[in-house]
């Protein structure tokens, strides 16, 4: 059985631990996710882990899931969405230079990581999961093709104005075409 996880965590000892955690969080626990959507049909669903891999990298492995509510930017009406989101960061140092400047070892890892500098102090653990939904987001959100309550020719009319513009000027380019031959 793995467990929730706490609200901070030192992720070093973590990965010493070989910890693992596994639960659900709210919308409301995920404050700047929640700024970002319209509502969510239920908590988001996590698993995550801390391990060395195979190359003795400290990496935070997982996957979370949620349904959120999204603004089609066709019909302006909610869209459900389901996030899906693998998690596989590899944790590295950041250290405080003489500068007072946060640097950053960049040793190489695996391609199928993601960097995550981290200094010595604990971390909000929920903060991982929701950076990864918040990435996970559509940039357009909008309903599948038969789902959107917008007509096809309305919804085009409204997000692309320059084509409508070009419409407008048409007949009149054909009628001083007319005019000129007659
Ligand atoms: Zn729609």
């Amino acid at each position: 059985m793995s467990a929730p996880l706490p609200q901070k965590l030192d992720p070093w000892r973590a990965v010493h631990l070989g910890a693992a955690f596994a639960g659900s969080a709210t919308l409301a626990q995920l404050p700047r996710l929640a700024a970002a959507v319209a509502g969510a049909d239920g908590p988001a669903q996590y698993a995550l882990r801390f391990e060395r891999d195979e190359a003795r990298q400290a990496v935070a492995l997982g996957q979370v899931s949620m349904a959120v509510r999204l603004i089609c930017q066709r019909c302006l009406k909610d869209v459900v969405y389901r996030l899906e989101a693998p998690i596989a960061l590899a944790l590295v140092r950041a250290t405080t230079g003489a500068d007072g400047l946060g640097l950053v070892q960049t040793p190489e890892v695996a391609d199928h990581l993601d960097t995550l500098p981290l200094g010595e102090e604990p971390i909000n653990p929920l903060d991982l999961i929701e950076d990864e939904l918040l990435l996970a987001l559509p940039l357009v959100p909008m309903h599948g093709v038969g789902e959107c309550q917008a007509a096809l020719s309305s919804g085009l009319t409204e997000n692309a104005p320059a084509t409508e513009a070009a419409a407008r000027v048409n007949p009149f380019a054909v009628l001083a075409t007319l005019k000129s031959k007659g």
